[in-house]
């Protein structure tokens, strides 16, 4: 989802990263502490106090959304569930993982860490509060204060049930463990989260309508998110359903065009991609699979260079990122295709068999689910499943 976050630090082998949405959110919590919250608790101080109160506010929020995150990275890796790292973004973080958790009971565990860890650090800053709150500065003292009720906010906030909040995903573990249907699971607690995702874009609206502006526009952007999250997820699953367990020379072109290293590149876009239209040709010599040459490179090469210039000169060579085995599980190519593009060779040492494009992935999973949809999962469909596992 987010691949070009800047990278911050790494905490126990998990990056941390910062997305550029995550700007907003920090001016938009350090405004609304500056000018709102924080002179209607202390009133008195000066404006410049305010900002620096909100600031302070808004750098406990980063600490605390980090912390919360860090516990969901902590206990999924705990369960052997790989994790790509943790982002910070628009609605606050995500703890991404490089792969679904296999089993309801380590979804629910790796889920429940964020919410507790959340509960634990409101207490512990709100009884620091407590005993401290004589000793310390006004304003040190309110910005503790803070920090524990939207700790503990985040804590319930979370627990909704509705996904992709943690309540949802804890509420799909409960039902996976339940049927042991990931698909119906996934199904109820999605339903829920759109429901939800509605029901902020109305309150944002009717927020907005009574004159509240940046807060009602505020739950309707996080309506929206939510909504499309909970149908995205949904789709993950089924199409994790079609893929999972397949290999990727059944989605692949066979016997693609491939084209010479020699040509220029102007009999490449003449002879083969006016005439064939795809966007990727691989470049193969003897036989010899040598790398792939695609038309986006193509733009950035001055037209009068196109005749002077070869083929040869312009592929992008064979590598673990751009090719795949015929026999790679087409899931991980779809996830590998998320991060390095949606055209990759599919090769056999040095002889090209295919290409697989995400296009096609995508209308062959579309095809399944108008065929299917709606339908249960059948039992034969699981007793191939056992089959594939054993
Ligand atoms: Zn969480």
């Amino acid at each position: 989802m987010f691949g070009r976050g800047i990278h911050l630090f790494r905490l126990f082998g998990f990056s941390v990263k910062l997305d550029w949405t995550w700007s907003i959110l920090a001016i938009l919590v350090t405004w609304s502490l500056a000018v709102g919250l924080f002179p209607a608790l202390q009133p008195g101080l000066t404006p410049e106090s305010y900002w620096i109160m909100g600031a302070f506010g808004a750098l406990g929020l980063f600490f605390s959304i980090v912390f919360h995150e860090f516990f969901h990275a902590l206990v999924a890796r705990m369960n052997g569930i790989k994790m790509r790292g943790i982002t910070l973004f628009l609605f606050g973080g995500v703890a991404e993982m490089a792969e679904e958790p296999p089993s309801p009971r380590s979804e629910f565990l790796m889920t429940i860490a964020g919410p507790i860890s959340s509960f634990f650090l409101g207490g512990f800053f709100l009884i620091l509060n407590l005993l401290l709150g004589a000793v310390l500065a006004g304003p040190v003292s309110a910005v503790i204060g803070y920090l524990g009720v939207i700790n503990i906010i985040l804590a319930v906030f979370n627990m909704i049930p509705a996904f992709p909040l943690d309540g949802g995903r804890i509420l799909r573990s409960a039902l996976w463990a339940w049927k042991g249907d990931v698909r119906w699971a996934t199904k109820i607690a999605s339903n829920f989260g759109s429901a939800f995702g509605i029901l902020l874009i109305v309150l944002g609206v009717l927020s907005f309508l009574r004159g509240n502006l940046i807060g009602g526009l505020w739950w309707f952007v996080i309506g929206i998110f939510v909504r499309n999250a909970a149908a995205s997820t949904y789709q993950h699953v089924l199409l994790r359903e079609v893929l999972q367990g397949e290999p990727v020379r059944n989605f692949m072109r066979p016997n693609p065009v491939v084209v010479s290293p020699h040509l220029t590149l102007r009999e490449l876009v003449e002879d083969y991609v006016y005439r064939h239209h795809f966007k990727m040709f691989p470049v193969v010599e003897g036989g010899l699979l040598l790398g792939r040459i695609d038309v986006e490179q193509l733009k950035d090469i001055p037209r009068e260079e196109w005749d002077m210039r070869l083929v040869r000169d312009h592929l992008e060579p064979m590598s673990e990122d751009n090719t795949l085995h015929p026999n790679t599980d087409a899931m991980k190519a779809f996830t590998k295709m998320q991060h390095l593009g949606t055209r990759l060779l599919v090769a056999e040492g040095n002889a090209v068999l295919g290409i697989l494009a995400m296009r096609d992935m995508i209308r062959v999973f579309a095809l399944k689910m108008e065929l299917e949809e709606g339908a249960p999962a059948r039992p034969e469909d699981r007793d191939r499943e056992d089959q594939r596992a054993a």
